[in-house]
């Protein structure tokens, strides 16, 4: 029977620097590897140029490198590319560049499929398959990375873990995938350009905040009332807003990070001022900001964006309480790139 060969980059730098020992070479090897496999993108054996063909070879017979490929990129008429990431075993995952005048934003996902329920979204139609593994969410990044800058001629500035799954659901792998983006040795991108969205796992955000991430928080709220975010949102029966807020509470305790709430206003879903006044106070325990998003619809029709007048009611009773907020024009929708309608339709 063939042994399965290991994925090398599931080695920590420690663990290929034990393994160059254990071969009689020197642990030394071990950063030669690591910064081919995690700086310089190789995607073989063959690349490591600095490595002598022997010891080459002997990784080859113990290792492979499972890069994820990109399958099909589609460019929208803003100038949003949507990317289909095929990985090892053929799943597919998608994510997304997002240019603006100053910046180039990747938006990439942490799982395939996802494990909740937002009535909502696209992704929520698919079931969740597994949780990506931290190269296959670095490599999202670094082809993003280099289509800005064969595109937009700049590298990328900004991710926000905003794509396909929830993940604070798959969070180790997440956390060591921003651990490989913002070490020297990896992409060294500061950790402030980078935005983690959840739909809010209490725990899963106190455990951040015991871990003091240097990242941003995203939650998407879209209700700060119970019974009407249950309804769009199913898993909010098992956290509510009460132990999310206090989870939020804590957060800001450990790591004086100000939170950014996602909301939509749906038509005779949440367009009215009480929604509108429950979203106030719920801002009110913590610093924080609102971005209010459009709604990329996703086929059915059962959601409909709210009228103007509705958004403008709530742009002005936030501001009226001393919250910054923002209107959020979507990107990307003539590709089925927008925020929700990340579904693999290709
Ligand atoms: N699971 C994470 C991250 C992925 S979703 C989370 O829930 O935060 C990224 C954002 O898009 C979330 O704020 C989500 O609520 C929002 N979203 C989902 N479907 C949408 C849709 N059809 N239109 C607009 N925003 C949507």
């Amino acid at each position: 029977m063939e042994v399965k060969k290991k994925d090398i980059r599931a080695l920590t730098k420690e663990q290929l620097r034990d393994f160059f020992v254990e071969q009689g070479d020197k642990a030394f090897r071990g950063n030669q590897v690591y910064e081919w496999l995690w700086n310089k993108g190789a995607h073989t054996f063959e690349d490591m140029t600095n490595i002598a063909k022997d010891t080459r070879a002997m990784l080859h017979e113990n290792f492979v490198i499972n890069h994820v490929k990109v399958d099909q990129m589609q460019r929208s008429s803003d100038g949003t590319i949507k990317n289909a990431v095929r990985l090892h075993d053929s799943l597919v995952v998608e994510s997304v560049l997002i240019p603006t005048a100053t910046r180039t934003t990747a938006c990439v996902s942490s799982q395939v499929g996802c494990s909740l329920d937002c009535r909502f979204c696209a992704t929520a139609r698919l079931k969740r398959m597994r949780n990506l593994n931290p190269d296959e969410i670095f490599d999202q990044v670094v082809a993003i990375d280099n289509e800005s800058k064969l595109y937009f001629d700049r590298p990328l500035s900004n991710i926000v873990f905003m794509g396909m799954g929830e993940p604070l659901m798959n969070y180790n792998n997440v956390l060591k995938a921003i651990d490989k983006i913002t070490s020297p040795e990896g992409l060294g991108m500061s950790p402030r350009r980078i935005t983690v969205s959840t739909s809010g796992v209490p725990k899963m955000i106190k455990k951040m905040a015991d871990d003091e991430v240097k990242f941003k928080l995203a939650v998407s709220l879209h209700s700060a009332i119970d019974e009407v975010r249950t309804s769009i949102m199913p898993f909010n029966a098992t956290f509510p807003l009460k132990d999310l807020r206090e989870a939020l509470e804590y957060w800001y305790a450990k790591t004086k990070n100000r939170i950014t709430y996602e909301y939509v206003v749906w038509e005779g879903i949440n367009d009215t001022r009480k929604d509108a006044e429950a979203l106030v106070q719920f801002c009110k325990f913590a610093p924080s900001k609102v971005n209010l998003i459009e709604y990329n619809p996703i086929d059915d029709g059962e959601f409909q964006q709210a009228n103007p007048k509705a958004i403008d009611m709530y742009v002005s009773l936030l501001e009226a309480n001393h919250i910054t907020v923002t209107v959020r024009r979507s990107r990307g929708k003539d590709i089925d790139a927008a925020c929700g309608q990340l579904a693999n339709k290709s």
